[in-house]
């Protein structure tokens, strides 16, 4: 018998029969204070997000740039000392932009900036001309009905109601509209807060409905031609976009490990995405996701922290425009699902953490997600156990616990029934930049980027470490 052993066995003895539960400040509150006090030191973190961003840039799936994006995180994580590092393949859609425009050729002529929504088709070379018709509702567009609609751009202007409720124009605003024989669609890009930048992001086409191109445009210039044509003036554009969808790229994710001292075999997986749109950086979107969940289980590497079951850092390739990473890992993982103690995404920018959500599966109906899996309900039990890990983070004011949980790469995992944490943030400021050229480096404010390096360490060892699998807590 090795001594560790001995003493297992010793303590053993001393637990009744009904082990009582852990007491997680008691067990962990000394080594939570040596984590944070790292990660607020922490310089390793910031030097990676910033050469992913300076030296490698924006990532989308099929780019060159994102296949070194992936080298380099396997490498920095070899380095930073992890095992089992893999890139295991994963193929991903292949759009490409190309070159763009929405001229507005009447009732002034001028250059409106604009973005091409992802996975949208082009126009013919010569560009789109049509009048538009502005609307801020689906159901302002079925009253206009085929007569108005038939031949003309549709503009999508709805009030901003928050990211989730309005995107459904971004998403599913081309399809509504080439129904009743629309040409092509605009949108008001997806942000509460504009400075005159075109935000981008994926749409989907609805099957069986004619494909048009569709370009998001500044939230000023949207409001513009919303008040001219309410006011009778009518309104012309030229669409101009090259986009094209290219045969499925060969991609991979990125995956390594601390092993767990005693049960290996079961995980606490972490991560974010690895590609981005091809603008900026992706620094918020999803680059600081990705560094600060590496940083914080290469943290917990450099302090020679092995807790009892696995930790796996995970970067999900292509939650952009198709899920495919996301879904690429659960089927890898088949059975070993049920080992999953718990999944963790960051895929909300760095600004100052508050906490997690926290579900078991259910919440999340995104694309790979739980749609029609009944939501299996996190026990009061479990959910007291997450508060109680959560005051572990107080000092840095990020441990509060909100239910819901996980995000677009880990939903295939909470459809299985692994417990989900997402990071929340103060979000004052994400959707300002979200998929645009704003979203860049220098958005990144040092102290509040350790501060989700230390939440996520210290969340990830102690679930990890803990006896009792957070999800069992009945
Ligand atoms: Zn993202």
């Amino acid at each position: 018998m090795r001594p560790t052993a001995v003493l297992f066995a010793l303590s053993a003895f001393a637990l009744p029969a009904a082990a009582a539960a852990t007491d997680i400040q008691k067990e962990y509150g000394e080594v939570s204070r040596k984590i944070i006090a790292a990660a607020l030191e922490d310089q390793e973190g910031l030097a990676r997000l910033q050469y992913l961003c300076d030296r490698i840039g924006h990532r989308l799936s099929g780019s060159p740039s994102l296949e070194r994006a992936i080298q380099w995180s396997a490498e920095e994580m070899k380095k930073a000392g992890l095992v089992n590092v893999q890139t295991p393949p994963v193929k991903v859609p292949h759009w490409v932009r190309g070159r763009e425009s929405v001229t507005l050729l009447a009732p002034i002529e001028r250059s409106l900036p604009m973005l091409g929504l992802g996975m949208s088709v082009g126009t013919p070379g010569e560009g789109i001309t049509a009048e538009v018709v502005a609307v801020s509702s689906f159901d302002e567009l079925q009253a206009l009905g085929k007569d108005k609609i038939l031949g003309k751009i549709v503009l999508f202007d709805p009030e901003w109601k928050g990211y989730g409720q309005t995107v459904l124009y971004r998403a599913n605003g081309a399809s509504r509209a080439a129904e009743l024989g629309a040409v092509g669609t605009l949108v008001r890009s997806m942000t509460g807060n504009s400075l005159a930048t075109p935000h981008t992001g994926a749409l989907n086409y609805t099957v069986d409905v004619p494909k048009i191109p569709a370009a998001a445009i500044t939230v000023e210039d949207a409001a513009m031609i919303h008040r001219l044509t309410k006011s009778g003036v009518p309104v012309k554009v030229r669409l101009m976009m090259e986009a094209k969808h290219l045969p499925d790229a060969d991609s991979h994710n990125v995956m390594g490990e601390i092993r767990g001292r005693e049960e290996p075999e079961e995980v606490v997986v972490l991560g974010g995405h690895i590609d981005s749109w091809d603008l900026g950086q992706g620094a918020n979107d999803d680059g600081s996701g990705i560094i600060a969940t590496f940083q914080a289980v290469a943290l917990l590497q450099k302090l020679g922290l092995k807790p009892r079951r696995t930790i796996r850092v995970v970067f999900w390739v292509n939650e952009e425009n198709g899920g495919t990473g996301g879904r690429a890992y659960r089927a890898l993982v088949g059975d070993a699902v049920k080992n999953h103690v718990a999944a963790i995404e960051m895929d909300g920018g760095a600004e100052k953490p508050l906490g997690f959500g926290y579900g078991t599966g259910g919440e999340q109906r995104r694309r790979g997600g739980a749609a029609g899996v009944p939501a299996k309900q996190t026990s009061p039990a479990s959910f007291q156990r997450a508060v109680e890990i959560g005051k572990l983070l107080e000092s840095i004011g990020a441990g509060k616990m909100m239910p819901g949980g996980g995000g677009a790469d880990i939903a295939p995992l909470l459809a299985a029934g692994v417990p989900g944490f997402g990071v929340r943030t103060v979000g004052e400021h994400y959707f300002d930049w979200h998929h645009t050229n704003a979203d860049t480096f220098d958005k990144i404010v040092p102290r509040e980027f350790r501060e989700n390096v230390a939440s996520l360490a210290v969340l990830a060892y102690v679930l990890a470490d803990m006896p009792e699998r957070i999800g069992d807590i009945e």
